[in-house]
């Protein structure tokens, strides 16, 4: 067992967290207040190769691991969520491609959003299913060399930026003894594929987030991604890697979190002194550091076996458990520890806890990673 992370690791790391202190941090009130954050952002980090870590190189990713990738998306969501859940849902998106893709897919869909050129999404939940996936409704009809899109998709990340381009989404494709979903890649600007005005939300704000809809959509029969009928198998496999991501995120959030209190308790006098030397306020932050170490713990355990190949999804429903719902309880003691201050969006800590929020839903709810937990101990 080797708890150190290699110099590559740490390189990459060092310039995660300068790049989300330098560029995104000043601006992080303001994308939170405008719900979006400036694209070019995310060809910045295109550039340094924040954006594909874990992809092939000859597609513009980085040819590392996942591990890796975590640390980024911590570093990222220590300083602003949105920001690195945009990066992980391109992520979501390019694992499908590159998993399931053709070498035409990876050269015209793949490269450019591992660049940082374009940017990803993937539609899988509907007005109607959410945590049971496989009740979705929208159903794609192969005509001659087309497939005929109709149905809804909601709560897509991504997916209307003036840099979307594919957006992997699933449909019903038959719906024999056994229902057969299929995943397909939709270029935005596709007659038929509409997108509707952004959601306004308590958290992710700088983040896009729309329904979708498709009427009469076609698309050509090549975007079929991978094989008939293993549409729902191929993302919930891309669902398992994400939940170390989301896990990642939320112990960002928390350290974001335990940064901020720390400055902050220095500076804030009651009673003639620090608030920092009162034993209350110092075990609420010895807590929140402590379960930060146990939630980034079980994340990089997860990664580490999800990067030798080993089995991996009991962890990384536990790392998404734990970290979400610690990330949700340091948000909580964040706003408390600043008091009225907490409270006013200028102050990161009340960005965060609508951020905490939402990674308990995404990505499969606490209670379905509960019910994930539960089967693997044979319940
Ligand atoms: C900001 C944001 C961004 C998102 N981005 C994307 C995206 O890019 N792509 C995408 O496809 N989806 C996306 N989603 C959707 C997200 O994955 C779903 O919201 C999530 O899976 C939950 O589904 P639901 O909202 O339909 O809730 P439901 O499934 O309706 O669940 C409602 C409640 O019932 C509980 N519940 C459901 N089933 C069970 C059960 N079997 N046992 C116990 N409790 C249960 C849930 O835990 C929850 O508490 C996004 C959501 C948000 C909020």
């Amino acid at each position: 067992m080797n708890f150190e992370l290699s110099e590559e690791q740490l390189m990459i790391q060092k310039m995660a967290r300068r790049f989300a202190e330098e560029k995104i941090a000043p601006i992080a009130e303001k994308s939170w207040e405008e719900e979006e954050f400036p694209y070019d952002l995310f060809a910045q980090m295109g550039e340094l190769g924040l954006v594909g870590i874990p992809y092939p190189e000859e597609y513009n990713g980085g040819g590392m691991d996942v591990l890796t990738f975590a640390l980024v998306l911590e570093e990222l969501a220590r300083i602003d969520n949105s920001v690195a859940n945009s990066i992980m849902a391109n992520s979501s998106c390019a694992s499908l491609i590159n998993n399931f893709g053709t070498t035409e897919h990876k050269e015209k869909y793949l490269a450019p959003i591992l660049a940082g050129e374009k940017i990803g999404a993937i539609g899988l939940t509907e007005p109607n299913a959410g945590s049971d996936a496989a009740a979705i409704q929208t159903t794609a009809v192969l005509n001659g060399d087309e497939w005929i899109i109709n149905g809804s998709k909601i709560f897509i990340t991504n997916s209307g930026t003036d840099i979307t381009w594919p957006v992997v989404i699933a449909a019903v494709t038959g719906t024999g003894e056994k229902k057969e979903i299929s995943n397909f890649i939709v270029s935005s600007g596709t007659p038929g594929f509409n997108i509707s005005k952004k959601f306004k939300k308590i958290g992710w704000r700088a983040s896009d987030t729309r329904e979708l809809s498709f009427d009469d959509c076609r698309i050509p029969a090549e975007n079929l991604l991978g094989k008939r009928g293993e549409g729902l198998k191929q993302t919930l496999s891309t669902i398992n890697t994400g939940r170390i991501l989301i896990a990642s995120m939320a112990v960002g959030l928390a350290q974001g979190v335990l940064d901020a209190c720390l400055d902050y308790v220095k500076g804030r006098f009651a009673f003639g002194k620090p608030i920092g030397k009162f034993q209350t306020i110092q075990h609420k932050l010895a807590d929140m550091a402590t379960k930060t170490e146990i939630a980034r713990v079980m994340v990089h355990k997860a990664a580490v076996l999800r990067d030798s190949g080993k089995p991996f999804s009991k962890e990384a429903s536990m790392a998404k458990l734990f970290a979400t719902e610690m990330a949700m309880e340091a948000a909580h003691q964040g706003i408390q520890i600043h008091g009225g201050y907490g409270i006013m969006t200028e102050y990161a800590v009340s960005r965060y806890f609508g951020d905490a929020k939402v990674l308990e839903i995404v990505e499969g709810t606490s209670e379905i990673q509960r019910t994930v937990i539960a089967r693997q101990l044979g319940l």
